[in-house]
């Protein structure tokens, strides 16, 4: 069997347009520019890619974006004084903290500190407690590109055994709460799935991640989920992102996965793609909010 290929390029560029759209209705209506400010603590080479790609695309669909490039040396009380200024900035909608901060730094402490209203990576546990209760204000960019592929590609999510593998606060554990949930941003049939988070004490985890009907890997070890962990026919979705000799790979074995599965996200090219462009639906919520 071949598995059809999700493209998320091609998702997030018609994801893009139709944010687009949006912005350029509201700006329209309101009078009001969606504004990201984007801070970047040192000089990882990975974190600088992943700002000035949000970036760019900010620019692709009409919010302006505000970037704070601070030296690694930066001292926790300087960087949360920023985080202050953010906040109480009127101009700007979003801020997006990109991570990981240097080791000095606490990080919950800096994500904390953001606004609740201004927190488009939805990290705040004020967002965390509204997602988990099922009234979400913001979606986790990662798991809401997740369910934006397969709500573009027809996969119905609801009544499925969706396995997650993987448990950050990041991308696994808001991406299970968004699967069980009752409804979701694409309706009903993008969400009430049934199930089951694996992480790095999950026992024989083989055995479960072959019961998955739509399987999600979120490891961030390359390659690691191999053909003989997934069910014939199902849907595998690529988180991962392991940068090694061979270039970019995934957490999941590419190419004899996708002899097993009926559809796969590649990497790159799949499921990257989404986590920025919902940022950007991020940002414009956050400008909405503003407005109302
Ligand atoms: P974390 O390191 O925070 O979490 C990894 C999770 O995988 C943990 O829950 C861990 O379990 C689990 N795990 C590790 N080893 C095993 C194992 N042998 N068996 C089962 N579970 C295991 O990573 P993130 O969630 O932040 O990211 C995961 C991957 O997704 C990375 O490759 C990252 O680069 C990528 N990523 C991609 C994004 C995109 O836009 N495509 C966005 C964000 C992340 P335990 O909790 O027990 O330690």
């Amino acid at each position: 069997m071949a598995a059809t290929v999700l493209d998320g390029k091609k998702i997030a560029t018609e994801v893009q347009e139709e944010i687009k759209n949006d912005i350029s209705a509201f700006t329209q209506k309101t009078g009001i520019t969606p504004c990201l400010a984007a801070v970047l603590v040192g000089e990882d080479p990975a974190s600088q890619v992943y700002v000035r790609n949000k970036r760019k695309a900010c620019e692709r669909v009409g919010i302006e974006s505000i970037f704070h490039h601070l030296p690694v040396e930066t001292a926790e009380d300087d960087l949360l004084k920023l985080i202050d200024d953010l906040n109480n900035d009127p101009k700007v909608h979003g801020i997006l903290v990109q991570l990981p901060l240097p080791d000095s730094i606490d990080s919950l402490r800096v994500l904390d500190a953001v606004h609740s209203l201004k927190d488009v990576d939805a990290f705040h546990p004020e967002n965390v407690g509204l997602i988990s209760q099922g009234r979400p204000r913001f979606l986790p960019c990662t798991p809401h590109g997740v369910l934006q592929i397969l709500h573009r590609y027809d996969i119905a999510v609801s009544g499925k055994h969706a396995v997650v593998v993987g448990r950050s606060d990041i991308v696994g554990k808001p991406m299970a709460m968004m699967l069980h949930a009752k409804n979701s941003s694409t309706g009903p049939d993008g969400a009430n799935a049934t199930v089951t988070v694996c992480h790095s004490r999950t026992a024989d985890l083989a055995a479960v991640t072959r019961t998955a009907d739509i399987l999600i890997a979120a490891i961030g070890r390359a390659k690691f989920i191999t053909a003989d962990m997934v069910k014939p026919g199902a849907v595998v979705i690529d988180v991962g992102i392991n940068r090694t000799d061979d270039g970019l790979v995934g957490d999941v074995d590419y190419e004899p996965v996708a002899e097993v599965a009926s559809a796969i996200t590649p990497v790159p090219g799949g499921v990257g793609r989404l986590t920025v462009t919902m940022l950007l639906y991020n940002t414009l919520k956050a400008a909405e909010l503003v407005a109302t």
